[in-house]
Order: structure tokens, then sequence, then C-alpha cells
């Protein structure tokens, strides 16, 4: 089969022929419709987040047909339609057995720890493989696996409830889940923080207030939208010290910060003034649960997730378009992500 592989750091990736994976008892064999182009992927790319074994097939965002079943899984039979839970966990361990798979002792990632779905197959465990409805597109089911599951599992952390104001920080491809997930929980008012005028306007546009932070401190516009009170939940969707402390300061009485952008700076916080007084909280966010995505699965069902077309961009599984779309997400500022759709004739 072709698959797409990343053989050296900061090298583009390279086609091979490779064996189609051989199924076990508890696999299914997924013969891969779309696979989401995601911005990690770069990352691996770059080697900022280090890969162990190369070469590797990239691609964790992934739907598309059952192909073949193990014998030991149940739910699925050959031509169902399925996206795909990127981690992939013992399912004894501690941690697992409490449904917190994402902290499993031997948890693998696919396209990271294992080959990915920049291919035309891919092997995953049947734990790992969620019916697709047919309303849902194998495009939006491939890349709703990531972003947007991340989005949902932040609100969770969060304990966001319906009528409550949140504040977003960063609107690119998680902040866009996340005000619409916001909007199916019928939030309160939601505020997107942004610098770009083009993501500003497209908030704006799906419903949200926009506080540009270019034109002052995003803090003050927020407090002063709220009379003086701050937001109940606020999301860092970035991951600079920055907006991390803002995210803080935005809050109201009992607010909530969930941090999920990553950086390796520290922030600072006034105990007592900025947390204490208010019973105000810091919560961290990584990934997300396997448990979330049927909800998550049902959102998108239901038209109350989407991604219209205008925002999906298609390549083949062809190594010069998928390199040259490595390279455009680099430095990216619109919402388009570009997915692979194996065309069958090569
Ligand atoms: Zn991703
Ligand atoms: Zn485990």
């Amino acid at each position: 089969m072709r698959a797409m592989r990343l053989v050296q750091v900061g090298k583009p990736l390279d086609q091979a022929d490779i064996p189609i994976p051989e199924v076990g008892s508890s696999d299914v064999l997924i013969r891969v419709a779309a696979a989401g182009i995601c911005h990690s992927d770069v990352h691996y790319q770059a080697g900022i987040s280090k890969i162990d074994d190369l070469p590797l097939t990239l691609g964790h965002e992934i739907a598309g047909r059952v192909e073949e079943v193990g014998r030991d899984v149940t739910h699925l039979s050959a031509s169902d339609r399925v996206c795909v839970h990127y981690l992939i966990s013992c399912g004894s361990c501690e941690f697992c057995v409490r449904g917190l798979e994402q902290f499993c002792r031997s948890g693998q990632m696919i396209g990271k720890h294992r080959d990915g779905g920049y291919a035309e197959f891919i092997k995953v465990p049947g734990a790992n493989a969620f019916p697709l409805p047919d309303e849902i597109p194998f495009e939006v089911g491939a890349i709703m696996m990531c972003s947007s599951a991340t989005a949902l599992h932040a609100l969770k952390k969060a304990r966001f409830k319906a009528g409550e104001s949140l504040a977003i920080f960063g609107f690119g491809g998680l902040g866009f889940s996340a005000l619409q997930l916001a909007l199916a929980f019928d939030c309160g008012d939601v505020y997107v923080v942004e610098i770009n005028p083009a993501k500003l306007a497209s908030a704006a546009n799906m419903g949200a207030i926009a506080i540009d932070a270019r034109t002052a401190d995003p803090v003050a516009q927020i407090k002063e939208a709220t009379a003086g009170t701050g937001v109940h939940v606020a999301l860092e969707l970035i991951g600079s010290a920055k907006t991390m402390r803002q995210a803080v300061l935005c809050l109201g009485p009992l607010g909530r910060a969930a941090l999920v952008g990553l950086t390796a700076e520290s922030i600072s916080i006034f105990p007592y003034t900025e947390l204490i007084n208010k019973e105000a909280e810091i919560i961290g966010v990584s990934d997300h649960l396997a448990t979330e995505l049927p909800m998550l699965i049902e959102l998108a069902r239901s038209g109350k997730l989407r991604f219209s077309p205008e925002t999906l961009r298609v390549v083949d599984l062809d190594a010069a378009q998928i390199n040259a779309a490595l390279d455009a997400l680099q430095d990216s500022i619109d919402h388009v992500r570009t997915v692979i759709v194996p065309s069958s004739d090569k």
C-alpha cells in the first residue's frame, strides 16, 4: 500500500510502498477515506515534538471504512464507516480502569508512536474505532477527532454549564470548535480574544463578542463588558504565558481557567488577589477521552458542530501535495484545514 512516511526529521515526507498491516484478534483494518493534516504533524516533521522510531507513517486524524475485523471485535463489521480515537491505551492499568486513558502507563499516540493514517490502510485496536454516522462526511469525521475533541474535553474539565459566560483566547482550530460547542451547550456571552482581524470577524459572525487584543488590554475589555464581574470560564488555547495570565485575570468569582496551549514559560499569579479571593481555579487540559467521543460525534451528526466546505481543502495521498500542505500549515492564519482523501486509481 501507499504510505507517506517521515524518514528524517526536517525533511519532506517520503512516499513508500509498505505491506498492508496484519490484523490481530482485537484489531480492525480501516481503508482510510480521510486523514487530517494537523499542526502536530508539522511539529513532528520539524523535530519540535520528537518521534523516537523513524521511519513512521504520520497522521492521527482518521476516518474510513472497516476493511477487516479481528475475531474478538464485536461492535463493528466490514464496510462500517468509522472514525479513530488516536490514543491507544492498555485498558488495564490503574488509569485505564478509571477511564483516564490519557495517563495510561503504556499509552501510544497513533501517527507518533505507531504508524498513522497518511496511508491507504491503517490497523487500530477495535476499541479505538467509533461508528461514524452517515450524516458526517469522512473529512469532518477525521478532523473532529483532534481539535474538536480536545475543545470538548477542555469545556468538560472546566465544568462549563448552560448560561455561563466564556472567554476564548485564540481562535484557531480549537477555538473554532470551542465556540460551536459552547453555543451547543446554550452558553451565555462568549468573548473571543484574538489579534487577527479575519479571525475576529469570523468569531463575531458565529455569534461571539470579538475582543481585539491589539487595541486595548483584553482583560479590561472583558471586565468592562461584564460590568466589572468577569467570566465564568476562560479557555487559553494559544500557549503563551501572557494570555494564560489574562485568562486567569478575566475570571469572576468561582471562575475556572482551563489551560490547553503549550508553553515552557512560567506564569505569575498573585494568589490572594487573583485566585484565593475569588475562589478561582486553574485547570490543566491534556488531550481527550474515549468516553467523550460519542457526545462529540452526536453534536456533529446533529449539525451543531460543523465545518463548512469552504474551510476544508482536499489533497490526494501524494507526497508532493502533502508536503506542500505541511509547509503551508507552518504560517497559516485561517481556518482552512487540509484533509488527505486517497484516490483509488493509483
Ligand atoms: Zn491533530
Ligand atoms: Zn493503561
